[in-house]
């Protein structure tokens, strides 16, 4: 039974291991420049494929040419299309309803400089909730 106690244990650290560099692949949508390449590079650094779009409707364009990210963080204030709009548009078509659509306000970024809000955006925060947002590769898949 030691044998087997090991194993499981080292199953464990692996599992772990590889939830934590688990890369995933992230649309970020954001007419601002600034915030987008701000997300972008937060997201690289964490080690994640981002792809970009300016606005909802590009997004969308994007999403059903088959572009299929683990999840869409997106503004809420865009031309054209706002997040609240990507998001229903997103869970209302079948092929795409499976992916989270996380709206960002861009306040919420900017915060990232201000000492007002004591939950800056940082990239482990970013990080961490595209590791929660992505049911596709979570460890262990569909078995239990
Ligand atoms: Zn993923």
């Amino acid at each position: 039974m030691r044998d087997a106690g090991t194993r499981h244990a080292v199953q464990v650290a692996v599992n772990r291991g590889s939830a934590s560099a688990r890369q995933h692949s992230v649309l970020v949508v954001d007419d601002d420049d600034n915030v987008r390449s701000f997300l972008v590079d937060a997201l690289t650094d964490a080690g994640h494929a981002v792809s970009t779009a300016v606005d909802g409707a590009d997004a969308l364009d994007r999403l059903q040419a088959g572009t299929t990210p683990c999840v869409v963080l997106t503004d809420l204030r865009m031309p054209r299309m706002d997040g609240w709009e990507l998001s229903r548009a997103v869970a209302k078509d079948p092929q795409l309803a499976s992916i989270p659509v996380v709206v960002v306000t861009g306040d919420k970024v900017l915060s990232f400089s201000s000492p007002a809000r004591d939950k800056p955006w940082s990239v482990t925060e970013l990080d961490s909730m595209v590791q929660r947002s992505c049911s596709l590769h979570r460890t262990g898949g569909g078995r239990r």
